[in-house]
C-alpha cells in the first residue's frame, strides 16, 4: 500500500466518521483507518443499543472540562442538530435532556454515518491498525501492516481504553505522545462498583431510585442520584457509575434510599415506621417496611440497624431499633471494595492532555499537521449523551479545520 490523500483519520468510532465526513464535504479526498473489521462497533453498543448521542442540558465534564466547554461553544447543541437534520437523522429528546435518534437504535446512527462517507468517496480501509506516524517536509507517513500512506493532515481519533473488545484498546496514545505530546494517567470511569457481599447479599437485580454518596474516611467526595442496581459483586446503574470516576478501594457508598421516595427525615420516617409496627403487631418483623422496599431489601436493612429480624415479631421491635431503621433507611452503607476495569468501562479518564490542541480546529499546538478527536482526549463527561456528544463536536470540528460551515460557529 503506497496512498495519499489530503486527510488520514485513525479511527473508525463517532468521532472519526464525523470527521471524515466533514472534511469530505469541504472537498479533501479522506482516508479512514480502523483496526476492527468493521467501523463504529463502540458506537453500536451505545446507550443500550438506542445511542444517546447528546444532551440539551448543560453539564460539567469530570475530566477537560475547559476543554469540552471550549468545543461545544464551536459546536454544541445547535450545531449538532443541524448536522444531524443535514445528513437525515430524525432526533427524539426524552427526559433530563438526552437526545437518541428516533428509531431508538443505535444501528441508524451507524448506518447513516457510513452511508455519508460512501458518499463522499471516503475511502475506509477496515481490519488496518495503524502503528506510527512520521512527519517529513510537513507530509505525513501513517504506517500499517499493509504499508505507508502519505497525507498533509493526520486525525488521530482512536479513543481510549474502555472497552477494548469493541475496538479502542489505547494503541493511539503512543503515536501521539511519539510526537511530544502528554499522556495523563488514565482509569476506567462510568463503570460498576464492587462492594462487600454482606450488605448486599441476596440483592441481585434489584433495582431502586436512590442519592448515593461517596465517602472517604466520613467526608464526601461526590454524591449522585438515579438508579442504583445491586449485582452479584456489588453495584451498578447511573448514579453508581457517575461516582465510580473517584472511587477506590476503601470508600464507602452511603446510599440514601428514603429521600428520593419523598419519605422525609429520619424523624418523620420514624414516625411512620411506629403506625406500621402497631399494623403489624404479631407478623414478621419484615411487613413494617413492605410497600416501601422488597422484603429482600428489608432483610438487609434490619440487618445494618442491628435487628436480629430472625428472632422477632414487628410488635417486639423496640423504639430504638426503629429510630435506626429510620436512619438506615436514608444511609444505608456499603464498602467500596474496587472497580470494574476498563473491560467494563463506559469511558477512560485521562487520556492525552487537551491543552496542547487548539479547540477550534483540534490541531494540535505542538506539531503542525497533527490533530486529535474524541475520548483519546483527557475529556470525559457523565452520563447522558456528553461523551458523545463531545466525540461527534470535536471530530466535525477537525474535520472542518476551522472553515466555514453551519456546524461551526465562528467565536468572535
Ligand atoms: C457500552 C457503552 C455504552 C456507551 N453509551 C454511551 C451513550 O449512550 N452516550 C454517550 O455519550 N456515550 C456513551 N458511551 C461512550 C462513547 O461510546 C465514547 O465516548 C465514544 O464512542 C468515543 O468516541 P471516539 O470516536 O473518540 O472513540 P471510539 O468510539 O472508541 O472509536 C475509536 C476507534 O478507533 C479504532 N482504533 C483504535 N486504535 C486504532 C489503531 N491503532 N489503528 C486504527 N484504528 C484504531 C477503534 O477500533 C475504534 O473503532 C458508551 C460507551 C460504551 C462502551
Amino acid at each position: 500500500m503506497k496512498q495519499t490523500a489530503s486527510v488520514a483519520i485513525i479511527g473508525g468510532g463517532p468521532a472519526g466518521l464525523a470527521c471524515a465526513i466533514t472534511a469530505a464535504e469541504c472537498g479533501d479526498s479522506v482516508v479512514l483507518l480502523e483496526r476492527m473489521d468493521r467501523t463504529a462497533r463502540k458506537l453500536a453498543a451505545t446507550g443500550n443499543g438506542r445511542c444517546n448521542l447528546m444532551n440539551t442540558r448543560p453539564a460539567t465534564y469530570p475530566g477537560g472540562d475547559d476543554m469540552a466547554r471550549a468545543v461545544l461553544a464551536r459546536c454544541g447543541v445547535l450545531e449538532q442538530r443541524r448536522f444531524w437534520q443535514d445528513h437525515g437523522l430524525i432526533l427524539r429528546e426524552e427526559s433530563e435532556g438526552r437526545v437518541y435518534p428516533a428509531t431508538l437504535q443505535s444501528s441508524s446512527v451507524v448506518d447513516l454515518l457510513r452511508y455519508h462517507c460512501e458518499r463522499l468517496g471516503v475511502q475506509m480501509l477496515t481490519g488496518t491498525t495503524v502503528a506510527g506516524l512520521r512527519q517529513r517536509d510537513g507530509i505525513w507517513q501513517i504506517q500499517t501492516e499493509e504499508g505507508i500512506l502519505f497525507c498533509r493532515r493526520a486525525v488521530v481519533a482512536g479513543g481510549g481504553k474502555a472497552q477494548p473488545k469493541l475496538g479502542s484498546n489505547g494503541s493511539c496514545y503512543a503515536l501521539l505522545t511519539a510526537q511530544g505530546h502528554t499522556l495523563k494517567p488514565c482509569r476506567p470511569s462510568l463503570t460498576q462498583l464492587e462492594t462487600d457481599a454482606a450488605p448486599i447479599r441476596g440483592l441481585s437485580g434489584i433495582r431502586v431510585k436512590a442519592t448515593v454518596t461517596l465517602l472517604r474516611e466520613a467526608a464526601v467526595r461526590a454524591a449522585s442520584e438515579g438508579e442504583l442496581l445491586f449485582t452479584d459483586y456489588g453495584v451498578s446503574g447511573i448514579c453508581v457509575m457517575e461516582l465510580s470516576r473517584d472511587a477506590q478501594p476503601g470508600d464507602v457508598l452511603s446510599v440514601n434510599l428514603a429521600g428520593p421516595m419523598g419519605l422525609g427525615s429520619p424523624p418523620a420516617l420514624y414516625q411512620d415506621l411506629v403506625r406500621r409496627r402497631s399494623l403489624w403487631q404479631r407478623e414478621e418483623t419484615e411487613k413494617i417496611l413492605s410497600g416501601v422496599v422488597l422484603p429482600r431489601l428489608a432483610l438487609r436493612l434490619y440487618d445494618a440497624a442491628n435487628i436480629r429480624w430472625q428472632h422477632h415479631t414487628a410488635g417486639e421491635i423496640t423504639d430504638q431499633q426503629l429510630l435506626s431503621l429510620a436512619d438506615v433507611c436514608f444511609d444505608f452503607r456499603i464498602p467500596v471494595t474496587g472497580k470494574r476495569g476498563f473491560e467494563n468501562a463506559q469511558v477512560t479518564a485521562g487520556g492525552i492532555d487537551s491543552r496542547e490542541f487548539d479547540p477550534d480546529t483540534l490541531q494540535s499546538r505542538l506539531v503542525p499537521g497533527l490533530y486529535a478527536a474524541g475520548e483519546i482526549l483527557d475529556v470525559d463527561g457523565p452520563c447522558g449523551g456528553y461523551n458523545l456528544m463531545f466525540a461527534f463536536a470535536s471530530g466535525i470540528l477537525a474535520g472542518l479545520d476551522g472553515r466555514k460551515s453551519p456546524y461551526r460557529r465562528e467565536l468572535t
